[in-house]
């Protein structure tokens, strides 16, 4: 028997067994309570000055606002309810779903919103960044992933878009849409590796992770020059602040 056939006949319906009596054996998963991130974002990041931003739950007029300490909790426009969390984040998400968002203005360069996302017991928390943007009517003209080495020397990477937004009177809008995930004290830029360890993570150890999707957008010149400029240094700023774990692991990216 050559070993191409040996394995189709022995070792792949062995694997098979393996996996299906893991599944099988699988217990009642336990939720992590403890996040990588720290899911309070701070006012000041670097020169960047931050403002907490609140949605308005009416779906008829769903506007943001910045909010500071001390203002009041009702939309200027039509006095519904404010919330942390947009009306469609409520609406879609599961509601052990956890968001923080800032809005962050430089005195000398551009507006960047720093949203981190906590993924809860059901994994529809996070979908793909993708479907988001352009369930939102975005569309992505170009994607990359961009490389940030931190000051302590370690690395991490993130998934990086170029997108343009049709506003009222079909006025394009060139905007820029970056983000990685952090759970499992690993950090990455793709969304199919989050779930590989997520699955992994499930049913192997019986344990649910609590990943954070970090993403960083703004609108950007039609130049694209500045994205990398201002974005790449908030970045590394802001996941400074962010890791609760002190130095992370050496990224494999
Ligand atoms: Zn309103």
């Amino acid at each position: 028997m050559n070993k191409t056939v040996f394995l189709k006949r022995t070792a792949l319906p062995a694997m098979l067994a393996v996996a299906m009596l893991a599944l099988w054996r699988v217990p009642e998963p336990v939720i992590e309570t403890e996040a990588d991130v720290r899911m309070t974002l701070p006012d000041r990041i670097g020169e960047w000055q931050g403002h907490a931003v609140l949605f308005c739950q009416n779906p008829d007029c769903m506007r943001g606002v910045l909010w500071n300490p001390g203002d009041e909790t009702t939309c200027p426009t039509c006095e519904s309810e404010l919330h942390i969390k947009s009306y469609a984040e409520n609406t879609v998400l599961p509601a052990d779903t956890e968001i923080v968002r800032k809005r962050y203005a430089h005195p000398r360069g551009p507006t960047l919103l720093l949203t981190i996302v906590l993924s809860g017991a059901d994994r529809a928390s996070i979908h793909r960044p993708e479907r988001c943007l352009t369930a939102q009517g975005a569309t992505i003209t170009s994607r990359r992933i961009v490389r940030i080495e931190d000051d302590a020397g370690s690395a991490f990477s993130m998934t990086c878009f170029d997108t343009q937004q049709t506003r009222g009177h079909g006025q394009a809008v060139p905007g820029v849409f970056c983000y990685w995930f952090a759970g499992q004290n690993r950090e990455t830029p793709f969304h199919w590796e989050r779930m590989a360890w997520t699955g992994m993570a499930r049913l192997f150890q019986g344990r649910v992770t609590r990943w954070a999707y970090i993403s960083i957008s703004g609108e950007s010149d039609a130049a694209a020059t500045r994205h990398d400029e201002y974005i790449v240094p908030f970045a590394r700023k802001a996941r400074a602040a962010l890791l609760a774990k002190g130095n992370p692991p050496p990224s494999r990216q």
